[in-house]
């Protein structure tokens, strides 16, 4: 291809996304059609960063960058060290090292805090005999993802009260693990639980990973008190779906380092991050930090108001946005309908939208309506997502 053909090609490629809304993906048409050659149906996704779905589209940029990097060959553990530079520069932290998706970045820092960088231990693991290998969490935080935790090989304490916490702990205590998402659930506030582990002098841990926006929850827990952070990469920051970040204190980073890949005898070695995760997520937090996030906001209230329009020109359907209070908290839409009246259950509604043409996933069945995520959505799906949804209203 000739020089200037090839950067008209470029500056094509690049317009869409900048005309468009700040997050617009703008895919450049395809060289190839991966799906089809595999009998595989895409989707809309009107329902969030879900890992299922296979969670969320990479912009133009991350692909790129991801493009250059794998084109060369590096020592791995030097990519590393530099994107994590990057990486703590464009947050403000101390230190960062990119993971296999925020689980990962749960089992690494649950590793640092037993293991150390100590080659003896790191290799041993998941048995830890002999180590601090209690991991203290609120009542009321239990969930999938601390299976992560659990991987390292410790046991986990529930603690109702911060009183608890204090009489719970003791020299097998490796570490105080926080879920944000549950703030709700338990009895100890989120700032109160990084206080405990200042005052205790046992290292904190905060699962962040759906916490973003806002872009300063990056920071935010970490100037709380906590000494590590973790956070996915392909949730809305949109890098590699299989990338996060763990974030905090340089010391523990580099212990949970030295518990990671490419070390082959660590529990880390089996959530790999190649050169094409590491510089993905990094392209995809720089792009993420440039992003208006006052202009992503209202883009995405903008969608929820097109697919509430369309669904409330149907008689007895009613439509309202929705902000959840932890993980996720953009604008989401809740349709609701009387189910004698329209003649449909959500259940069916579902099915219809997934079973349609084009096929569309939503974030929730309720019992008497559906929930949509918008903001995985791309140009212009508001629109057929609107459509779609009053055509199955209305035919029911
Ligand atoms: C999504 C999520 C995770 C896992 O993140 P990945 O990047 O998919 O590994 C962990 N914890 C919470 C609370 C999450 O929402």
């Amino acid at each position: 291809m000739k020089p200037g053909r090839r950067r008209f090609l470029k500056s094509m490629a690049v317009l869409p996304g900048a005309a468009a809304v700040p997050d617009a993906q703008a895919q450049t048409t395809p060289s190839r059609d991966v799906y089809r050659e595999l009998g595989i149906r895409p989707l809309i996704n009107a329902a969030g960063t879900y890992t299922y779905l296979s969670a969320s589209l990479m912009p133009r940029p991350v692909v790129e960058a991801i493009e250059s990097a794998s084109r060369r060959y590096v020592n791995l553990g030097e990519l590393q060290g530099a994107v994590g530079r990057k990486i703590s520069a464009l947050i403000g932290c101390e230190a960062a090292i990119v993971t296999a998706g925020a689980a990962s970045a749960l089992l690494l820092a649950t590793a640092a805090c037993v293991a150390g960088k100590d080659k003896e231990k790191i290799a041993r693991l998941p048995d830890t005999t002999g180590m601090k290998n209690e991991v203290i969490l609120p009542k009321g935080h239990r969930n999938g993802y601390d299976h992560a935790i659990r991987n390292a090989g410790v046991k986990l304490v529930e603690a109702e009260t911060a009183a608890d916490v204090a009489r719970l702990a003791g020299e097998r205590t490796a570490m105080l693990a926080y879920f944000n998402v549950h703030d709700v659930d338990g009895k100890i506030r989120v700032d109160e639980y990084a206080a405990l582990g200042k005052k205790l002098g046992i290292p904190t841990l905060i699962d962040a990973a759906a916490d973003i926006p806002p872009v300063e929850n990056y920071s935010r827990f970490l100037k709380m008190g906590y000494d590590l952070a973790a956070f996915s990469g392909g949730k809305v920051l949109r890098g590699p779906q299989c990338s996060g970040m763990l974030l905090g204190r340089k010391d523990l980073i580099e212990a949970a380092a030295a518990n990671n890949n490419p070390q082959t005898d660590s529990v880390g070695r089996t959530s790999k991050v190649g050169k094409e995760e590491i510089v993905g997520l990094w392209a995809a937090l720089e792009y993420f930090v440039k992003q208006d996030p006052a202009a992503m906001w209202k883009e995405w209230e903008r969608r929820c108001a097109t697919i509430a329009a369309q669904a409330a020109s149907v008689a007895g359907v009613k439509a309202e946005q929705f902000v959840p209070v932890t993980a996720n908290a953009v604008p989401h839409l809740k349709v609701t309908w009387d189910g004698a009246a329209v003649g449909l259950t959500p259940g069916d509604a579902v099915r219809k939208l997934r079973e349609g043409d084009p096929r569309i996933e939503v974030r929730a069945t309720l019992a008497d309506g559906v929930e949509f995520g918008v903001w995985m959505l791309e140009p212009g799906e508001d629109e057929i997502v609107g459509r779609r949804l009053r055509d199955v209203l209305r035919k029911a």
